[in-house]
């Protein structure tokens, strides 16, 4: 036995300097990035949330298990993983204490044998669902509506060869050491047992030595695999429960994270940018948590195969940006980890032109990430939404964003525009700031203007935000929900020119200064009115008021004019009388559903209408698909690919609607160009219109049309 432990325990110590030489490399690299101490348990976490992150993101794949089949077969792989370190125990067991041994008191349970073997078995079926997706998709990989275009498909196949080799050689061993008589399992382990029934007859010294063989390679391909995982995409394996527990809570969606540096977060009155680390403009600039993301990704392209800008042409991948970052961490690290000038002079040539790359450029200066990329992003969170992971694209994206806009000045010009009327005027428009009581004057009931204080008695603060005071069909949604409170008794009052956009526009581009500038000055003048609770129309409006001022100092109970109205409707202080005999399809919007979680209740108000007859587009809920404003992207072109808004309207065009309904002034807009623009080309019938649920439901309740008014 002595060759065999000598074979063992030096394969298992080369194999071990391997693997911990790279995890070194890894730790160390990952250390080198900028600290995120909100991130540390010490200065704030929550247990319990660590835990169910765990339980139900970890081992409960709950993101994976929505792709049913491929979800599946990944959850019982996991499993396998974690179940057959038992039988890890054991081989090592036989290794140095004899082919006998058994794991000390439930060593010999045959339960633990049938688990064993059944989760084996699970496995090779979860492999051989994998393999037909992958041949299922192979020819289609260069097509971009794979998931997999762009993923470094060879690594796959290999990680996949290698855990079929784990499992056979599984039951290679078993079985023989069930024939020889040293199997612990005496019923139970049915597979292993039926095995060793093959090697019935063999003699005691060809057992024997099948055995011990059989053993060395159990254990030889466990430790090839661990050196290959730790230097490949397989790393997730190890990397996803890290990932996962140090996430966002609850996700990484809603709010936009502060600028920090150094991990304090920044304060424009004092930062300094020759000093401070202003956004990323450099891969060292990420903090370990962004590294982490980069070294967890696991290629499976669930994120691109929902961003809207990959589907519309464009040349963002949420997950190619992330592995592009992740190559670049790699290839740049021996510059990163250098001690001095001294050493990085003596790299090879290949990693010190790695590390002249800027991070964004385009081919011209080959930029690691090119502008076009940066640009696309609409921040519709579809790539956070389903990442298994729980990567945070959004959060990268903003921060290469901020390093362009506030550092380089170098962003989309016509954004420039938006920028300076923000600055000058609080609205993106640039309109004079009395205009913003114009739509009251259209209304024929009084509407309470703050006057410094909330007037007494009322309830809500009516935050109707630039769009929904300004932009002619926005405004039309503003009257609605008025209407509606005024109807249902609500006390609310507007703050009408003391009111200046909430800068998400701003934030999103990147000029976090302007955001911080235009965020502030909304709450002073909330907190100085005694503002408790606010309804918005605007789903950016409400995802800035409820999850990002307070990052500023103003905690106000926010709801959207859909949650507010499905409860007036639900409690009966609002009842839709009038008969809408409509197909309507409604469209979520990104900062509502996804950033916010509110999906039922604009579905709920239109339930209550009598005679509207709803059907979901084929993208809806999690899964919905952008407009294509977010991310400021309204005031940007859209040069390349298919539009984002036609794309969405041909999709609801493929339900036959007679009305597209929405609850976001942006998405109102984007979604009635496309619609107009099919209209003029004989896509689309004239009567089709797009009309917030709050519009639809005051016309069942006066019982009017309201494209009347
Ligand atoms: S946020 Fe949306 S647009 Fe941006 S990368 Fe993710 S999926 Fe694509
Ligand atoms: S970022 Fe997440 S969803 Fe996208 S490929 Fe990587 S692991 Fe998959």
């Amino acid at each position: 036995m002595w060759w065999v432990i000598l074979i063992g325990l030096a394969g298992t110590a080369a194999a071990i300097v391997l693997a911990a030489r790279r995890v070194l490399f890894l730790y160390k690299l990952a250390k080198s990035g900028q600290p995120a101490p909100e991130r540390v348990a010490s200065v704030k976490r929550d247990p319990k949330a660590d835990v169910e992150g765990q339980v139900v993101e970890v081992f409960g794949q709950r993101k994976l298990l929505k792709w049913t089949v491929a979800g599946l077969a990944h959850f019982f792989v996991m499993w396998a993983f974690i179940l057959l370190i038992t039988v890890y125990l054991e081989a090592y067991g036989a290794l140095l204490l004899g082919l006998d041994f058994h794991i000390p008191l439930i060593g010999r349970w045959p339960v633990v044998g049938f688990i064993q073997d059944f989760i084996a078995i699970m496995c090779l079926l979860g492999l051989a669902t994998f393999t037909a997706i992958r041949i299922k998709n192979s020819p289609k990989r260069l097509d971009r509506q794979s998931r997999f275009k762009g993923s470094h498909t060879g690594g796959a196949w290999l990680i996949l060869f290698m855990i079929f080799n784990v499992i056979w050689t599984l039951f290679f061993f078993r079985g023989v050491s069930s024939a020889a008589g040293h199997f612990p399992y005496k019923s139970g382990a049915f597979v292993s047992i039926g095995v060793g029934k093959l090697f019935n007859g063999l003699s005691a010294g060809t057992l024997d030595i099948l055995e011990k063989i059989g053993l060395l390679m159990h254990i030889g391909v466990a430790l090839v695999f661990l050196v290959i995982v730790v230097n490949s995409k397989h790393l997730h394996i190890f990397l996803a429960p890290v990932n996962v527990m140090f996430k966002r809570r609850p996700d990484g969606l809603g709010a936009a994270q502060p600028m920090r540096s150094d991990g304090k977060i920044l304060d424009f009155e004092e930062a300094d940018p020759d000093v401070d680390t202003f956004g990323r403009g450099k891969i060292e600039d990420f903090t370990w948590k962004g590294l982490l993301d980069m070294a967890t990704c696991t290629e499976c392209g669930r994120c691109q195969s929902q961003c809207p800008a990959w589907n519309t042409g464009k040349p963002l991948s949420p997950k190619m940006l992330i592995l592009e970052l992740r190559d670049h961490a790699f290839a740049k690290a021996p510059y990163i980890l250098a001690a001095n000038d001294e050493e990085r002079a003596k790299l090879p040539a290949s990693v010190i032109a790695e590390a002249e790359r800027p991070l964004v450029g385009g081919a011209d200066v080959n930029g690691v990430i090119d502008p076009d990329v940066l640009w696309s992003c609409t921040n519709c969170g579809a790539c956070v939404e389903q990442c298994p992971v729980d990567i945070e694209h959004i959060d990268h994206i903003l921060d290469m964003r901020r390093f362009q806009v506030m550092i380089e000045s170098s962003f989309p010009s016509e954004a420039g525009v938006m920028l300076k009327n923000l600055e000058n005027k609080g609205n993106p428009w640039g309109m004079s700031e009395m205009k913003r009581l114009e739509w009251i004057e259209e209304l024929d009931f009084e509407v309470e203007v703050v006057d410094e204080k909330m007037p007494a008695d009322t309830e809500y603060l009516f935050w109707v935000g630039c769009a929904g005071a300004l932009e002619d069909r926005a405004k039309k949604t503003t009257k609605a929900v008025a209407e509606l409170l005024h109807i249902a008794g609500v006390k609310f009052a507007v703050l009408g020119p003391a009111e200046a956009c909430t800068g998400d526009p701003a934030r999103r581009l990147g000029m976090e200064f302007v955001f911080q500038m235009l965020g502030q000055q909304n709450v002073e003048t909330l907190n100085e009115a005694g503002v408790k609770k606010i309804v918005a129309t605007c789903p950016h409006c409400f995802n800035t008021l409820a999850n990002e001022y307070p990052q500023l100092g103003g905690t106000y109970e926010v709801v959207h004019h859909t949650q507010l109205l499905s409860h007036l409707v639900e409690t009966g202080k609002l009842v839709p009388v009038g008969r809408i005999e409509e197909n309507i399809t409604y469209h979520d919007p990104c900062f509502l559903g996804r950033h916010n979680k509110v999906y039922s209740q604009p579905r709920d108000i239109m339930a209550k209408v009598p005679g509207v007859k709803t059907q979901e587009m084929h993208r809806c809920k999690e899964r919905g698909f952008c407009c294509g404003a977010g991310g400021a992207r309204m005031w940007m072109e859209e040069r390349i690919g298919k539009r984002i808004n036609t794309e969405r309207v041909d999709e609801a065009l493929e339900t036959n609607p007679d009305t597209v309904s929405t609850a976001c002034p942006f998405c109102l807009v984007m979604l009635g160009d496309a619609i107009n623009e099919k209209k003029n080309s004989g896509e689309a019938k004239e009567s089709l219109e797009v009309l917030d649920v709050s519009q639809l439901l005051l016309r069942s309740i006066k019982d009017t049309p309201v494209a009347a008014e």
